[in-house]
């Protein structure tokens, strides 16, 4: 029975129990409660209802023994489990009647035992995810010394061989820093950080820290830092060579852009060359084409090219390989390659810079290679044109200038030319007579023997500088620079001359093969138009044919109108 109920409020055992901040009670020998204090009430409850044998068990055991028991003692309660440390003390009071008493004390433990489990589990948690991180974590102290390092360790050292280390000597510009972030006295996030890496190489941390403040009496103080690193040196790696390759496509996009935007292929080089030094921040470029005789040529160039003459000579060891040639000359230092196309050498790439300037990096060793691709195409394509344009300039059987050549391209300059120079020039029209009989008699292979026998005939009178062309058929245009009327004239003479020996091709002796010549004087005074030396030429040849063929005839002059006195002398 309770004891609060058994006597009077203040009686001795409530005195007694009154100064315990716990639930407290006093059992008689025969296991029943005496007296409770105000927080015993529940334990009273427990042990009246025989709720809690365990607690039974022990006063029944404390009792018997007559020594001191304490014991954690769990229990189900409706708001889960409950634990209680359940201290018996046998005899701790003697009552009225000489009775002994015991006190029984009980704490609740619930709170500090779930604390301490929660502890425990929230530093294995902190403690699994430090451990599989592939950060390392870190803690210094006032000094700057590592005092902890996650167990994995760092940039290739262990752990051990951190801890007492200066944080400092592990960075590599740490001067760079004010402070270094492995003492920062402030939070800090994402900072990055070079360090040597224990193979010697460098490492990229990103650092996050927090200050470590503490003191006695409330006192605020620094006494280390403590934080997480992580190694992002691949990133950075990666990252810049990516910057890098984009970098150079940029560049070769460019380049690349500026020679296809050329038509003109002699343009197309000069750009390239001049897109190439300007990309490559060098102090000059240089391309070159290869002909047929194996020779470098240059093409084009950009910058300051003094003292770069030697060059050519040093390119002949370049070969199909992609290889590139450095070469030092005079205050140049050169970086040559080959050109290709379907692996033959179609010309060749310099840049070059100050020999003292630093070495070549790879942005240029790449790059110059990557053009060097691309002006293989081009070259080929430059190749290619020349090779249309020529075949557009000339006959191709007798490898003379065509009509559109002749009269279009050379004439106008060789025209203007003499307008500065003030020399006169003869245009000599010269049509086979009686070809078609030669066809007709001997075939059509026999007439181009006659045109190419002709051809021969027409180089063997003219000189270097004139022009021969082959206006179509068994019609031929002959344009002697700088020659006199006089001189023009024995030149026709010499030729019909020479032209009997084209009677062995012909097809009737009654009608020989031979030539009628129309000859007109060009002179810049005259101010005369190409058309109209060109009408008069071809009037003084239809001259000769209206007479009977195998002769010359020298046209009036132009400002006789062309159908003055003319002068003219058949074939012997
Ligand atoms: P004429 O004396 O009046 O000049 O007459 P012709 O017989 O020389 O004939 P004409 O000049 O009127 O015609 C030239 C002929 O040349 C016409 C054509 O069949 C022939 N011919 C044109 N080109 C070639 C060629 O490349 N080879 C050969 N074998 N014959 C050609
Ligand atoms: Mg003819």
């Amino acid at each position: 029975m309770s004891a609060p109920s058994d006597g009077p409020a203040g009686s001795a055992s409530e005195i007694f129990l009154a100064g315990y901040p716990g639930a407290a009670l006093l059992v008689g020998e025969d296991g029943s409660v005496v007296c409770s204090n105000a927080k015993g009430a529940g334990l009273e409850a427990l042990i009246e209802h025989e709720a809690a044998p365990e607690i039974q068990r022990m006063i029944e055991t404390a009792r018997t023994s007559g020594s001191t028991l304490a014991e954690s003692v769990s229990l189900n309660s409706a708001k889960g489990k409950i634990v209680l440390e359940i201290t018996v003390v046998p005899g701790a009071r003697r009552n009225e009647a000489g009775g002994s008493e015991m006190l029984v004390m009980a704490r609740d433990m619930t709170m500090e035992r779930n604390l301490r489990t929660a502890l425990v589990e929230s530093r294995q948690r902190y403690k699994d995810l430090v451990e599989v991180s592939s950060d390392f974590s870190w803690e210094t102290d006032a000094d700057g010394r590592f005092i902890f390092v996650s167990p994995k360790g760092a940039l290739g050292f262990k752990a051990e061989d951190l801890v007492n280390k200066k944080a400092e000597d592990f960075v590599l510009s740490p001067e760079e820093f004010s402070p270094l972030p492995f003492v920062s006295t402030r939070s800090l996030d994402n900072v990055e950080i070079w360090m040597h890496n224990k193979n010697g190489d460098t490492a990229c941390v990103i650092l996050s820290c927090v200050p470590l403040i503490g003191g006695e009496y409330g006192e605020e103080q620094w006494k280390g830092t403590r934080g997480v690193c992580r190694n992002i040196t691949e990133e950075r790696e990666n990252e810049s060579a990516l910057a890098q390759a984009r970098r150079r496509e940029q560049h070769l996009n460019y380049i690349v852009s500026t020679i296809r935007d050329e038509l003109e292929p002699h343009n197309m080089l000069n750009a390239a060359a001049a897109a190439t030094a300007r990309a490559l921040g060098v102090a000059g470029c240089r391309i070159f084409r290869r002909g047929k005789d194996e020779a470098f040529k240059v093409a084009a160039e950009h910058g300051n090219t003094k003292g770069l003459d030697e060059l050519e000579s040093k390119l002949s060891a370049l070969d199909g390989d992609d290889q590139l040639t450095d070469i030092v000359i005079g205050k140049w230092h050169v970086l040559a390659t080959a050109t290709n196309y379907r692996q033959r050498v179609n010309g060749a790439l310099s840049i070059w810079k100050q020999s003292d300037d630093e070495p070549w990096d790879d942005d240029h060793l790449l790059l110059i290679s990557d053009i060097a691709n691309q002006l293989g195409i081009a070259n080929e394509q430059i190749s290619n044109h020349e090779r249309i344009v020529a075949l557009s300039r000339t006959d191709s059987m007798t490898g003379l200038l065509n009509r559109r050549a002749f009269y279009e391209e050379d004439l106008p300059r060789r025209i203007s030319r003499l307008v500065r120079t003030r020399e006169t020039a003869a245009l000599f029209f010269v049509d086979m007579d009686n070809f078609k009989l030669v066809n007709d008699v001997h075939g059509h292979q026999a007439g181009d023997d006659a045109i190419l026998f002709l051809r021969d005939l027409l180089m063997e009178v003219s000189r270097p500088g004139d022009v021969i062309a082959r206006l179509g058929g068994d019609e031929f245009a002959m344009w002697l620079d700088g020659i006199s009327p006089e001189v023009s004239e024995k030149r026709a003479t010499r030729l019909i001359e020479a032209s009997q020996s084209l009677k062995k091709f012909s097809g009737n002796d009654e009608k020989p093969l031979g030539i009628s010549v129309g000859v007109a004087i060009f002179d810049p005074a005259d101010k005369e138009s190409l058309d109209s030396v060109m009408a008069r030429a071809d009037a003084a040849m239809y001259e000769v044919k209206n007479a009977g063929k195998g002769g010359y005839h020298m046209s009036s002059p132009a400002d006789q109108g062309g159908e003055g006195e003319s002068t003219e002398k058949p074939a012997t």
